[in-house]
């Protein structure tokens, strides 16, 4: 008989699979293995099981162990194939990428199951003539409620495990694994009357649930989105297949941490549905006991960032990604896979909807949701996405924000602030209602300026200067960590008049504190949040009208709910304006419709004052109207004269090396290859990125321009491996980035 082998994924950037035999093992197809490789042990994951090898025969080597469980599933072995494949990337290191920490290490994977205890069917308490109090205390428990947790048993007694063990011993008790579902919140009270759009909206989704079907629910800040994803989700987990098994779905967010309100209305709002949360704040246990709750089909709704696009769930029948717009859902290392992309894989493979939400959707999804007939190119066809749309906000008589400019040349800024914006604040104060004040800048000061020669203060190991951090005397590169002390001379002239100059968070609370003497001003960016509870809290505060100005970057920006903040100020973003970055208005017009979202979501209503040189610009003219719709149009009309995306595929081959020569040859060599192939797809000489220098490393990159993905593809796929192949390739350090967002 032929020896069995095994085609195991690793983690090492080779871009094939690698056979063993199976060494006496039984194992299936997604076990976890752990093999011998150049000297080392590696954790693997079993992608095939033959008889053959493409490799000789006698050099193979057996596995060392074989893991019980089935960890990649045959739907997600399909999405991984076509991610590996799609971003050209190794499938071993995607694969393994993939799994919670704990599954990446050579050890069981063991997570700290939950029980709760009953009684036995016919149990017979008399039995339990024990004179143990525990034992006896846990009993009466049990006669007066069907079960008893873990945390229950807790509170009973500290020795309650040994006290289960005995009882179980005289079958008296049973255990039943539960998934950890943290507390709900008490169910609130009514669900609200739903308006005819948020009607519409789930009527349409649910009239197709059995299908892959793309929908863009593209809806105003505060019209109700999170309420039309709950009530569909609703319908969809109340399915159960032929075994009776519940359906699952995926809710994809942004930054969790950033949103603890979403994850409370689910929880509180779907408190019969075991929910369990993916994201980078979890301890690693906590993360692997989720993860194997999902992919046992135990969890039915997973709520998680973008990594958890790949978590397995047998069940899945409908994926909603919120905020769909937004930027962190690009992985920017490693696979840079968009978990927007990938998510609209998954749905498609599964062939079940997903709906993407926005009020102020990426232009790649709008080109996909509208049929404007002179802008898509695919003329006469129907678009691909529904489009749902709701224009009003859903709590009664909670109107949109007005949007003014204050157009700084008529109104000059003193330390950032032009009176009519201070005016605006002290009547907030006197009417004791709230205010945010949005400046997407942390630190004290952009640069450190000398008044004498102008030097300032640069990074040595990055183009770019340092940020004035005055509270801690020090300066800081927000681009790779390096700090110093501020200089108490000029390092150029000698002069000692170095000064601070620009705005940002820290200044602009201080400048308000001089100001506004007897407001009560809170601070909100990466370095006053860096405790993990502390936005929470500070939440609570802002609820609790503990605070009245909140200063902070667009961490404040996300899905917060203030109810009594009224006036929402601008400071400082005309450099987005007239940005090299193609991408930058569209982002700027998402961020600030965000911010402005934040202002009169109760009863009051809010207002929204931007300091600006720039009044007149369309960004401002579309914002002021409210109408991302018709900017988004005029947008996506520049960017298909532009030759840019949506309208045209990109892909960016970047390098970087300390020394600039190996990047230039590593560059043109690749070039040259790329132009000896035939295609029609345009490939550009290499360029330095605008952060020529990124933590001592010279960088450059080529773009890569194609009127089709697959006009792309084509070129890649011969492409990348020559690249491989170049021995050049080792010298440098190189990526590809597909469908690149920033250049
Ligand atoms: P979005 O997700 O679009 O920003 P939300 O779903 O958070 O909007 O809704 C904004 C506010 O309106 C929330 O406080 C929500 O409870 C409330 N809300 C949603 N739908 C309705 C409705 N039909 N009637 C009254 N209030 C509603
Ligand atoms: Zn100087
Ligand atoms: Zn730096």
């Amino acid at each position: 008989m032929p020896p069995t082998i095994f085609s195991i994924a690793l983690d090492v950037p080779l871009n094939r699979l690698f056979d063993y035999f199976s060494g006496g093992f039984v194992a299936q197809v997604g076990n976890r293995v752990v093999v011998p490789f150049a000297g080392r042990n590696l954790i693997g994951v079993i992608v095939a099981i033959g008889n053959q090898s493409e490799f000789p025969i006698e050099k193979l080597k057996p596995v060392s162990h074989v893991f019980d469980e089935v960890i990649v599933d045959s739907s997600s072995f399909k999405l991984l194939n076509f991610c590996a494949d799609y971003y050209h990337y190794p499938l071993g290191q995607a694969l393994i990428s993939t799994l919670p920490l704990r599954l990446r290490q050579i050890k069981p994977a063991v997570s700290r199951k939950m029980f709760a205890y009953r009684l036995t069917a016919n149990a017979d308490i008399s039995l339990a003539s024990t004179k143990k109090v525990v034992m006896q205390r846990i009993l009466t428990a049990l006669q007066s409620k069907e079960e008893v947790t873990e945390a229950e048993l807790a509170l009973i007694s500290a020795t309650w495990r040994k006290a289960i063990t005995d009882l179980k011993a005289l079958n008296l008790v049973t255990a039943y694994e539960v998934i950890a579902v943290k507390a709900s919140l008490p169910a609130s009270a009514t669900e609200p009357n739903l308006n005819d759009e948020q009607k519409k909206a789930i009527e349409c989704v649910l009239a197709l649930t059995h299908n892959f079907k793309p929908w863009l629910l593209y809806g105003v800040t505060g019209s109700g989105k999170t309420e039309v994803y709950i009530q569909i989700l609703q319908h969809i987990l109340s399915q159960k297949n032929a075994q009776g098994m519940g359906a699952q779905v995926l809710v994809l967010v942004p930054e969790i941490n950033l949103t603890p309100q979403l994850e409370a209305r689910f929880r509180s709002r779907l408190s019969q549905f075991p929910l369990v949360t993916l994201h980078s704040n979890l301890s690693e246990g906590e993360r692997l006991q989720n993860w194997l709750a999902a992919s046992s089909g135990a969890a039915k709704i997973v709520i998680g960032t973008r990594l958890s696009v790949f978590t397995p769930m047998p069940q899945l029948k409908m994926i909603v990604m919120d905020e769909e717009h937004d930027g962190s859902y690009k992985q920017q290392d490693g696979m840079r896979y968009h978990a927007r992309d990938v998510a609209m894989m998954r749905a498609k493979q599964l062939n079940i909807p997903i709906i993407l939400g926005s009020a102020t959707p990426s232009l790649e999804t709008w080109f996909n949701a509208k049929a404007v007939p002179d802008l898509t190119q695919k003329n006469g066809q129907k678009p691909q996405y529904g489009l749902l749309t709701m224009t009003k906000r859903a709590v009664e008589n909670a109107a949109l924000p007005e949007i003014y400019c204050i157009d700084i040349a008529k109104s000059p800024t003193e330390n950032g602030l032009s009176p009519l914006l201070i005016k605006a604040l002290q009547e907030r104060i006197n009417k004791g209602e709230q205010s945010l004040l949005f400046i997407n800048r942390r630190g004290y000061a952009p640069v450190l300026h000398c008044n004498a020669c102008q030097w300032v203060a640069p990074c040595t190991r990055c183009s770019a200067r340092l940020v004035v951090h005055l509270s801690q005397k020090r300066l800081k590169c927000h681009h790779c960590g390096h700090e110093q002390k501020i200089p108490l001379q000029c390092p150029s002239c000698g002069n000692a008049d170095m000064r601070p100059v620009g705005q940002a968070t820290q200044r602009l609370e201080q400048t308000l504190q001089t100001l506004l003497p007897n407001a009560r001003i809170a601070r909100v960016d990466r370095d006053s949040m860096r405790n993990k509870n502390a936005l929470t809290d500070l939440l609570t505060q802002v609820h609790n009208q503990e605070i009245d100005i909140l200063v902070g970057t667009q961490m404040l920006a996300k899905g917060h709910d203030f109810p009594n903040l009224t006036l929402v100020g601008v400071i400082d973003t005309d450099s987005a304006l007239y940005s090299p970055d193609f991408r930058a208005s569209e982002r700027l017009f998402a961020q600030l419709m965000q911010v402005a979202g934040r202002a009169g979501r109760a009863d009051k209503a809010g207002q929204v004052l931007i300091q600006t040189a720039f009044p007149q610009h369309a960004l401002f003219h579309a914002l002021r109207a409210q109408d991302y719709a018709s900017y988004a149009d005029e947008l996506l009309q520049e960017r298909r004269v532009m030759q840019f995306p949506p309208t045209r595929f990109f892909a960016l081959l970047r390098a970087e090396a300390n020394d600039f020569s190996l990047v230039h040859q590593f560059l043109n060599q690749a070039v040259n290859l790329a132009r000896g192939l035939k295609s029609e797809v345009m490939i550009y000489d290499p360029l330095r990125p605008q952060m020529e220098r990124l933590k001592s490393m010279e960088r450059a990159q080529v773009l890569l321009q194609a009127n089709t993905r697959a006009a792309l593809q084509r070129l890649l796929k011969v492409w990348m491996p020559q690249l491989r192949a170049l021995p050049i390739a080792t010298k440098v350090r190189w990526s590809l980035d597909i469908d690149p967002l920033e250049f």
